[in-house]
């Protein structure tokens, strides 16, 4: 009898394993792969608040060791909007890093059996064992298709999106988008690597690159699904210059000048969330959250949850909180931590073209540090879009908006509701909010929000 047996055994099952093992806790970790496993199909960008994790985790120099340079800055380029700024810390970590996935996937699952996780490699779990309607268990087939069971008071499916443990426990989806974007990538050689994650939203493509592992450096572009066209891969290069072309020639001369350093790949992820949690049950990582890649969170959002599921269970296994009231919990807190940035990603992933307003804000930002900050932050998932767009921060941003272009009036003129009329200004404000917020996105109902700033 274990205390947890966690399915799944890379970026989030490892590290919940881990986590639980190093509490005292009796853990099996189980996954069809055998290790080291073969890269997913995934780019592999980890912002400040998963770095954080492995550096609380003491996991971060062997990860800094596989040869992936800090990325400081990331930018955001629209049109005539050029906004490039550095990165706001997680606590004291103000970097992000591109580690090979394989190797991470490695080095998390090696440190689950440090801490005392028994590891099956190469068990394919199919059906759950349960008793009263609580899962006590699981059934696995092995590789000659030798079946086994284990027991524990927890099973925590961390078996990616398709997971097996959701489907078993019939656990719902909710906030569900469904594909919104495609995307192609590659590695790239011989392109210098600054610490700068790049990104270009233009004509209904997101362009994007960054400095990853090994000297190489990442080069892709999403269309919308409607756009996207299977291509070749010669095709596929093509098109993929042709994008930089418009947004970054000087960097689309560079990729002609320079090699490609392995084959195209291509991605689609539904946008949904699951039901985390049930009696004996709770979901971690990509089984319980799945977002567009557009914003590069797994990873993060893997990590930290990881970090969230182990001290819920904990506390119940050890008796700190019922167990079943505490695994109830957990869908709240996962929620409290995830949805705001996944409504952002759902929003970011449409690659929609930024209106003129939107943009005259971008270009805003480009003047306020702070704002600049904040916006690449957002992205990363170290400032909340509840903070970044809250009233006092998009009050301020509005003395930053550039004064005197045709496309900049309704801001103008919002701004004059919201900072110059004496006497009318609670009123004048609301409207002006209201203005501003149906002009900067899906956002801006964080702007409107009872309580904000
Ligand atoms: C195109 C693309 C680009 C991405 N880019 C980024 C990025 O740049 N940055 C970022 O942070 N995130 C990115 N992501 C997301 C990131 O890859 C995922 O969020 C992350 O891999 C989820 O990790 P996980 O451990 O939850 O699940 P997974 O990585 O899917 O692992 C699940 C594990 O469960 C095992 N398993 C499944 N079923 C069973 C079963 N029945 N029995 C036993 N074992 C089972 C599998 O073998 C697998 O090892 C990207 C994703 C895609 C598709």
């Amino acid at each position: 009898m274990y205390d947890v047996i966690v399915v799944g055994a890379r970026v989030s099952g490892s590290p919940t394993a881990m986590l639980l093992a190093r509490a005292g806790h009796r853990i099996l970790l189980v996954d069809r792969a055998t290790f080291p496993s073969a890269k997913p199909p995934a780019t592999n960008l980890i912002h400040p608040p998963g770095v954080l994790r492995l550096k609380r985790w003491g996991l971060l120099d062997e990860v800094l060791a596989t040869g992936c340079p800090p990325i400081t800055h990331y930018g955001l380029e629209s049109g005539p909007a050029r906004l490039m700024a550095p990165l706001p810390p997680a606590e004291d970590v103000a970097f992000a890093l591109s580690p090979e996935r394989e190797t991470l996937d490695e080095i998390l699952v090696r440190a689950a059996g440090k801490a005392g996780a028994e590891l099956w490699e190469g068990a394919d779990v199919h059906r759950l064992l349960t008793d009263d309607g609580a899962v006590t268990g699981i059934e696995v087939r092995g590789r000659g298709g030798d079946a086994l069971v284990a027991r524990a008071r927890v099973v925590v499916g961390a078996d990616g999106s398709n997971s097996k443990v959701a489907r078993l426990v019939d656990a719902a989806k909710y906030r569900a988008r469904g594909v919104l974007n495609k995307s192609s990538w590659t590695y790239w050689s011989d392109l210098p690597h600054d610490g700068k994650v790049r990104t270009y939203r233009h004509r209904h493509r997101h362009a994007f690159t960054w400095p990853t592992h090994d000297g190489l450096t990442i080069v892709g572009v999403a269309w919308p699904t409607a756009d996207f066209a299977v291509r070749d891969p010669d095709a596929t290069e093509r098109a993929v210059v042709e994008v930089f072309d418009d947004v970054d020639p000087d960097f689309a001369q560079r990729l002609r000048e320079t090699k490609r350093a392995d084959r195209w790949m291509t991605g689609a992820v539904p946008n949904f969330l699951r039901a985390p949690a049930g009696q004996g049950w709770a979901l971690v990582g990509d089984a319980g959250y799945t977002r567009d890649p557009i914003t590069a969170a797994g990873i993060m959002e893997s990590l930290r949850s990881a970090e969230l599921l182990a001290e819920v269970i904990d506390d119940g296994l050890s008796g700190r909180r019922d167990l079943t009231e505490a695994l109830a919990g957990y869908g709240q807190r996962r929620d409290d931590l995830v949805t705001a940035h996944y409504e952002y990603t759902c929003d970011y992933a449409t690659v929609a073209d930024h209106s003129a307003e939107e943009l005259e804000f971008i270009q805003a930002m480009t003047r306020s540090p702070v704002h600049a900050a904040g916006m690449v932050g957002v992205f990363a998932g170290s400032v909340t879009p509840q903070q970044f767009y809250s009233r006092a921060s998009i009050h301020d941003l509005l003395d930053y908006v550039p004064r005197g272009r045709d496309a900049a009036w309704r801001v103008r003129f919002v701004r004059w509701l919201v900072k110059g009329v004496p006497g009318r200004l609670g009123p004048a404000r609301r409207l002006g909010d209201r203005l501003i917020a149906g002009h900067i996105g899906a956002m801006g109902k964080y702007l409107l929000a009872p309580g904000s700033g």
